[in-house]
């Protein structure tokens, strides 16, 4: 038995392992002043860089994000020239005046003690090296640089509408990712970010008014006080400024944010994480802010156990620019409004924490990977707090995808996220038909390999930089299925589902269905029959392309399993062994997860329509 049980144990740990793929890192150290009377930021940063590619680099490439801020830049001529833009941006960036702009200044680069040549192009600094970089070796970078933070704008900024003085995000000089696809230096135009897993050790100092909350652990809570000191104990705080000092450990990204009217409450979930709330505490906010503490409790703790467990001690909710983001360890969120949007906001946002924070896939490449897989955990998460919907928790989801099917906008979910034509066509991609990609791995392999999946595929592939085949993947071997040509279809075109029920006939008290599938991309079939005593059977067609069938779902109705559909067939007809007069309904999909564009075809009401399906010429 010990044999046995030794050689499963080393088949599962080979099954669900990755493999390898090299990745970069990048270890900061950050030393920075934010003068609040100019709002500029100065300071050091020490950059340790380990090459980890067979590569030899001889340059790299910074993000400068907040060059985006400024009248002309790429991001103010693209918001400028889309068909929709997004309201928060429109023509905003073409007013700023200079004292309003944000720009990053390098005063200073040095690789290994000397100085090195670069230029700024937009939001990226190209940066010659002194000495190519080795595979397999590290190089320090030092840095001095010079920031002015914009007006809030977009995620990042000064004294957005909800009086937050600083949102700091986007807000260092921050080295681009390398990877076997190479340099993934895009100019900042509107969206999505990536980076290179490291430790974080960030200083910052400031007026000693203003609290901060952000990525990481905070070192000096008793120097700093503001909510962060043990109860009872009493912070004297130096004359002067203040360090407040933060390390966040293996991360992708480190934001924060500043107020000198900011609360600060902590709350811890069970099992972990303590969550740290900083908000503006007011009539349009207290009632709100507290009701939330529950929920995010709720939250982590479905999460937790639903899709594997958060790997930090700390998390941060902070009231913040606009909408919401997500960072490493944090997010901000705007911070009045009604409940329903506070506490949806925040909910996906910490989703992100499992689906880009952790499983940090390339956002710009990939958007529904970390979108769309936060909005299907969202709407799981919500469903599950709230008691309500829970039948059917991404309805909304697949609403607003076959509105864009009928919008005539729709491009295929594989487009790098600033090139869509469309913001609306790019929104409906990532979040809507990443979700409903899950949504249908779901149905397809059923829902206990699917969240078993889910989990194998959080843990094989935290801390790295998962692909749609690492994810795939991780779904067939859980499941024993073939599954690619699903995310084929759904990731690289534009095809749709539509299956329908062609004609019905009945020959020796046995009555006969042909189904047909009218679009193009094919599916595995579910057939609800109602029989007028009230009894219902499942009939489950299976695909033959996934080479397998799913376990049974809802063991509250029989399953009659069939013979596989071949997927060049355009029609399959089935025998239900009972005459039609003893059937009351049939209806194609009745779980409704299939993004069926065309539901009038898929049901049939015996007693009322039947005539219109017997005759031959259908
Ligand atoms: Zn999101």
């Amino acid at each position: 038995m010990r044999t046995f049980t030794v050689v499963f144990l080393l088949c599962f740990s080979v099954a669900f392992s990755q493999d390898y793929r090299w990745q970069q890192r990048a270890d900061y150290f950050m030393d920075v002043r934010l003068d609040v009377k100019t709002h500029k930021v100065s300071g050091t940063q020490k950059l340790t860089y380990t090459n980890n590619s067979p590569d030899t680099l001889r340059k790299v490439y910074y993000h400068l994000y907040y060059n985006a801020f400024q009248p002309g830049s790429m991001m103010d001529v693209r918001s400028r020239n889309i068909a929709d833009p997004d309201g928060r941006v429109t023509d905003r960036i073409s007013k700023l005046k200079d004292d309003e702009i944000g720009y990053q200044h390098i005063e200073n680069l040095k690789q290994d003690g000397k100085d090195i040549s670069y230029k700024v192009i937009g939001t990226i600094l190209e940066v010659d090296l002194a000495k190519p970089l080795l595979p397999k070796t590290k190089t320090t970078f030092d840095m001095k640089f010079t920031s002015q933070v914009p007006v809030q704008i977009r995620r990042s900024g000064r004294n957005n509408r909800e009086g937050i003085a600083y949102s700091m995000t986007q807000w260092y000089p921050k080295l681009a990712e390398y990877d076997y696809q190479g340099w993934h230096a895009y100019q900042y135009v509107a969206r999505e970010f990536h980076g290179v897993w490291g430790d974080f050790d960030v200083k910052i100092t400031i007026d000693p008014a203003f609290v901060i909350g952000g990525t990481g652990k905070l070192q000096n809570p008793d120097k700093v006080g503001h909510g962060y000191e043990k109860p009872g104990t009493k912070v004297t705080r130096p004359a002067g400024e203040l360090t407040w000092h933060f390390v966040a450990k293996n991360v992708i990204d480190f934001a924060w944010a500043a107020d000198p009217d900011y609360t600060h409450s902590i709350v811890q979930v069970p099992e972990g994480p303590e969550v740290h709330f900083f908000f503006q505490k007011n009539e349009k906010t207290a009632d709100n802010w507290k009701k939330l503490e529950d929920y995010v409790v709720k939250h982590f703790q479905f999460m937790n156990r639903t899709f594997g467990k958060y790997p930090y001690e700390v998390y941060s909710v902070i009231q913040g620019g606009d909408g919401g983001m997500e960072y490493p360890m944090c997010t901000l969120v705007l911070g009045e409004g009604n409940f329903n949007g506070l506490a949806g906001t925040t909910v996906h946002e910490i989703c992100h924490s499992w689906y880009q924070a952790v499983l940090a896939s390339n956002e710009s490449l990939y958007p529904w990977m970390d979108e769309g897989f936060t909005t299907f955990a969202t709407d799981e998460s919500l469903a599950m707090i709230t008691n309500t919907g829970a039948e059917n928790p991404h309805s909304s989801t697949y609403a607003g995808y076959f509105s864009l099917v009928r919008s005539g906008l729709q491009e295929p979910i594989s487009q790098h996220s600033d090139h869509y034509t469309t913001n609306r066509a790019y929104g409906t991609a990532a979040y809507n038909m990443g979700s409903m990609l899950l949504n249908h791995v779901k149905y397809i392999v059923g829902s206990e390999n699917f969240y078993k999946g889910m989990r194998n595929y959080y843990n094989a592939w935290k801390f790295r930089h998962p692909e749609p085949n690492d994810f795939i993947r991780v779904m067939e071997k859980t499941s024993g299925m073939q599954l690619r040509w699903f995310m084929s279809y759904w990731v690289n075109t534009t095809k749709r589902i539509d299956y329908g029920v062609k004609s019905i006939f009945e020959r020796e008290k046995n009555t006969f269905i042909t189904l047909e599938r009218i679009a193009e991309l094919p599916m595995p079939v579910e057939l609800l029959v109602t029989y007028r005593d009230g009894s219902k059977e499942l009939h489950y067609i299976p695909l033959n392309e996934t080479i397998g069938s799913k376990p049974i779902d809802d063991k509250s109705v029989k399953r009659v399993d069939l013979e596989a559909w071949p997927w060049v067939n355009p029609t399959y007809t089935l025998a239900i062994g009972k005459p039609s007069a003893e059937i009351a309904s049939i209806e194609l999909d009745p779980s409704m997860r299939m993004a069926d564009i065309d539901r009038k075809n898929n049901k049939v009401d015996f007693t009322k329509d039947l005539k219109a399906y017997t005759n031959p010429t259908r």
